[in-house]
């Protein structure tokens, strides 16, 4: 059987893990003591099917079917929304377009989420379909199914280096020495250090800081039932969350893979654009948090066999699309590494492939 090993255990790592594990004999390996430390424990949680490049859109709808059924389903409505003052109209369109969002009127919009301000929003536009995912039952569910299938979990397994060597890959973390036929290379931010480290070229992925303020639901509202709402062309979003609202503003900032934080004027900056649109003020922040989001240049996923190095996979790139592609995603990466088929469109398969970097 093949033995393979896969570096991260985040959102990537599990998935990818546990579709292999029914042909292959699989480990992952996580740096950190606890699996999904970092991006995939600090997301927003949804999964918007028009959310991202077609490549990835395609991932999204691949996705859902496992979303929805799997173990009773990890998906709740949510509902998502689009706001725009008068200055805002063609960007506004530019995002109905994309996003394949119903216009709503303000009076609609602000019957959805009341601390909104009628005299600052003149468009709105909805889509009932957004989700939110049950991100650490996810987790958890795909390492279920890879323990099931035999598999093995072990974190605080940092990996300091890796080379090929009689046709199998070994590698030294800080706790023991390792050998596989295969590595899955699902590090996140730190997906071309692992490359760099196997000698392996690049694929220009680049982390981007995205931060989260959590605050106390406006006055004392009921906010479980509000979607999420969104500046125009994504200038910063807020969702409710457990009785509270995160409110991002929706950063971008290339950074160095990094244990990330939020720093103070990044979340002001978002504060200030929500209290723009909203009739209430925020005057104390309950907790707040950062999360790299690694994009490739062509912000899609890097999924599969390196073209030139054997038995060298990719499973990167997930920007912010991690949780809602997971499933498909995962599943790719075992069929690409059998050989087998893949039940997406071959331009798809064609657009997530490392191949299309070199
Ligand atoms: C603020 C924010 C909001 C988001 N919202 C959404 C959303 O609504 N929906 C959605 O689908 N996605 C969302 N995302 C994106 C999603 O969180 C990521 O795409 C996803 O978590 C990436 O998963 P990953 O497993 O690739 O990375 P990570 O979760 O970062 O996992 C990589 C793992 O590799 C480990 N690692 C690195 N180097 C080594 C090494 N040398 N040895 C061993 N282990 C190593 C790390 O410790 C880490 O645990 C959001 C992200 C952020 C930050």
């Amino acid at each position: 059987m093949t033995q393979a090993l896969v570096i991260g255990g985040g959102i990537a790592g599990l998935s990818a893990a546990a579709h292999l594990s029914r042909d292959a004999e699989v480990t992952v390996l996580e740096g950190e003591e606890a699996l999904g430390y970092h991006a995939s424990g600090r997301s927003a949680a949804l999964i918007e099917q028009n959310y991202g490049a077609p490549s990835v859109q395609a991932l999204n709808r691949a996705s859902v079917e496992y979303l929805q059924t799997h173990d009773g389903g990890y998906l709740t409505p949510r509902g998502l929304m689009i706001l725009g003052t008068a200055e805002e109209e063609e960007a506004f369109r530019t995002d109905l377009a994309d996003m394949g969002l119903e216009e709503i009127s303000v009076d609609c919009a602000c019957g959805m989420v009341p601390v909104l301000n009628p005299d600052r929003l003149r468009f709105a536009g909805y889509h009932a379909d957004a989700q939110d995912i049950d991100t650490d039952r996810l987790m958890q569910g795909f390492a279920r199914t890879l323990r099931q299938n035999g598999g093995d979990i072990l974190t605080r397994q940092k990996v300091r280096s890796l080379r090929y060597h009689n046709e199998k890959w070994e590698l030294q973390t800080d706790a023991q020495a390792h050998r596989a036929d295969i590595v899955i290379n699902a590090a996140g931010a730190w997906a071309d250090q692992i490359a760099g480290l196997a000698g392996v070229a690049p694929m220009r992925i680049t982390p981007h800081r995205r931060s989260m303020a959590r605050i106390p639901a406006p006055d004392g509202q009921d906010v479980s039932n509000w979607p999420m709402f969104f500046g125009v062309g994504e200038s910063w979003y807020a969702k409710p969350d457990a009785g509270c609202l995160l409110v991002s503003p929706a950063d971008e900032d290339p950074v160095e893979p990094h244990d990330a934080w939020a720093e103070e004027m990044t979340l002001a900056t978002g504060i200030a654009l929500f209290e723009k649109m909203v009739t209430t003020q925020v005057t104390r922040l309950l907790s707040s948090w950062a999360g790299l989001r690694s994009f490739a240049p062509d912000r899609t996923l890097v999924l599969g066999p390196d073209p030139a190095a054997p038995g060298f996979i990719w499973c990167a790139g997930q920007g912010g699309y991690g949780f809602q592609t997971a499933p498909a995603a995962g599943q790719l990466v075992a069929d690409l590494v059998f050989g087998r088929d893949s039940a997406l469109p071959a331009q798809v398969v064609a657009a997530l492939k490392p191949e299309r970097l070199r």
